[in-house]
């Protein structure tokens, strides 16, 4: 335990704390913790104080390979379950969740250094409802039968696919992984995922706490580096699908992966997320007024790391002085601190390169021309915490063509700009080689609903941002990706259709 790094979370036990995690954690194969077969471990580094705090297994080829052949043989049972005996699986990992909520929220939140109320308060609810909603589609999920003539009847079932891989980023270490997980899980395949290399425990935290309810060699991890350990699964040859959150150079090769074995592919990737607000917001000093207010600091939540990080304010020119003079008060306001603190509204960079490169990108927008208005360096919080990785919130004003509206930061930067009308704010916003998420803002909803059907994204929030309900589909247009998570249809990326095509005709066809 770090001594004065928390005083609310620092005590081992009920509500959580570092000393939770084990000292070093092998790899999940068969259902218990394996030795790597290299015997190699690598450290794990809280960026809440940067000091390490556990170590974890380091992956290779081998691991992989043993965990995939463990997978297909668990599938062999698990493959035949019925959808009822799954969804009861899942909805007993979430009641277990519920029952450790705080513990594991607060296991997250020393592993990737966002604040405490936000893993409390979203991370981990989203991803026992997670389960919760996959355990109830799968029920009401039905095949399909199609009568061909009097005498011949076409049945389809869901069938699993096999044994799946998943590779996941460090940004939301539990909730990315359940996403995947809880969908597969319910589809009846058998998994091995690879966690980032940034975060790899808080998943093995909640295995600790879930691992009994499911059976073994079911759900597998292997931890390890990108070429290491994610390269030879998206690559193996035995399993049947590889679904892939991260940047998108790295979706470009786990493609090329996949194409040599022919197996689909989900990718869920990164974004340059406008974020919009017509003039009419401003036409009221009002709840709304502060509500949209609210929705231009979105870009600070979860510390600037989400793939749909509303990192480019869009304001419309007659308001634009009065609302980006308001939003920097509130921005101003945002409480940085220990991400332990419940109060705490920004907290620490996942990992020392992501802070690095935040600040790099600080450099090339000033080079760029754009006008620092506010933040732009790191934050030295003092005491145990002068290690952490800190970064202020931080605001440009500039124009869309400059680097800073282009690239994806991931982290606590807004790009501001303004716009003269509805085509000219249409045209920024899809003025980027990405199409994850979007905002919308006005009170006139055909005017929002235009806009909403305007912007070339998969997920566009009108009048609100940055909700991740199970039951809404996400996912990317142009280069953020392809295909969707959440929502039942989610389920038809990890099943294929059996037609069984039936003749009860007593006679034969008469061809031959
Ligand atoms: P990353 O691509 O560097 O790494 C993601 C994962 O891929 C890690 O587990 C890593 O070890 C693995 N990996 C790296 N190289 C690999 C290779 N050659 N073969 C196989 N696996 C490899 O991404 P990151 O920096 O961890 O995550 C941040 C990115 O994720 C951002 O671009 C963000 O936008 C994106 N993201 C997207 C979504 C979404 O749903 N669209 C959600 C969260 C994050």
């Amino acid at each position: 335990v770090e001594e004065g790094v928390s005083s609310v979370y620092a005590a081992p036990g009920q509500r959580g704390s570092i000393a939770d995690y084990r000292p070093r954690y092998g790899h999940y194969i068969g259902g218990e913790f394996v030795e790597p077969i290299r015997g190699q471990y690598f450290e794990n580094i809280s960026p809440v104080n940067g000091k390490p705090f556990t170590e974890v297994g380091r992956g290779t080829v081998e691991d992989i390979d043993r965990a995939v052949d463990v997978a297909w043989q668990a599938f062999a049972t698990w493959g035949k379950t019925s959808p009822t005996e799954r969804s009861n699986v899942l909805l007993k990992i979430a009641d277990r969740i519920e029952a450790n909520l705080e513990a594991i929220a607060v296991a997250e939140t020393w592993e990737n250094g966002k604040p405490v109320r936000e893993t409390l308060a979203a991370d981990i609810p989203l991803a026992l409802d997670h389960f919760r909603y996959f355990a109830g589609v799968l029920r009401a999920q039905e095949g399909g039968i199609s009568q061909l003539d009097e005498d011949t009847v076409a049945y389809h079932f869901h069938e699993p696919l096999g044994v799946v891989g998943q590779i996941i980023p460090w940004n939301f270490p539990i909730l990315m992984a359940v996403w995947k997980l809880a969908p597969a899980l319910a589809a009846g395949n058998c998994i091995v995922l690879k966690p980032a290399e940034q975060t790899p425990a808080s998943i093995l935290f909640l295995i600790d706490i879930i691992g009994d309810l499911i059976p073994p060699g079911v759900l597998n991890i292997v931890n390890g580096f990108g070429i290491e350990a994610g390269a030879p699964l998206a690559q193996h040859k035995k399993i049947r699908k590889v679904a892939f959150t991260g940047e998108t150079t790295t979706g470009r090769l786990i493609m090329q992966y996949a194409s040599q074995n022919l197996i689909p592919v989900t990718l869920e990737l990164g974004g340059k997320s406008p974020n919009v607000f017509f003039e009419d917001v401003a036409r009221a000093d009002d709840s709304f007024y502060d509500k949209a207010l609210e929705g231009f600091s979105f870009f600070a939540l979860n510390n600037g790391e989400v793939c749909t990080c509303p990192s480019r304010a869009l304001i419309q020119r007659s308001i634009y002085d009065r609302f980006l003079g308001d939003g920097l008060q509130r921005v101003k306001a945002i409480k940085q601190g220990n991400p332990l603190d419940p109060e705490t509204m920004i907290g620490a960079q996942a990992s020392n390169d992501q802070l690095e490169k935040i600040l790099s990108y600080i450099d090339i927008g000033k080079q760029g021309g754009a006008k620092l208005l506010v933040g732009g360096e790191r934050a030295d919080l003092g005491g145990d915490l002068t290690d952490g990785y800190y970064m202020q919130p931080t605001i440009f004003e500039g124009t869309n063509d400059m680097r800073i509206f282009q690239e994806e930061i991931f982290g606590p930067v807004l790009s501001v700009t303004s716009f003269d009308d509805f085509d000219d704010a249409i045209s920024i916003a899809n003025d980027t080689l990405y199409g994850l998420g979007a905002g919308v803002w006005s009170r006139d909803m055909n005017t929002a609903y235009r806009a909403g059907r305007a912007i070339e994204a998969g997920r566009v929030w009108t009048n609100t941002y940055h909700q991740y309900p199970a039951h809404a589909a996400f996912g990317g247009y142009k280069q953020s990706g392809i295909g969707r998570e959440n929502h039942l249809k989610m389920l038809d990326h990890y099943q294929q259709t059996k037609n069984l095509l039936v003749s009860y005709a007593e006679g034969a066809m008469g061809f031959f």
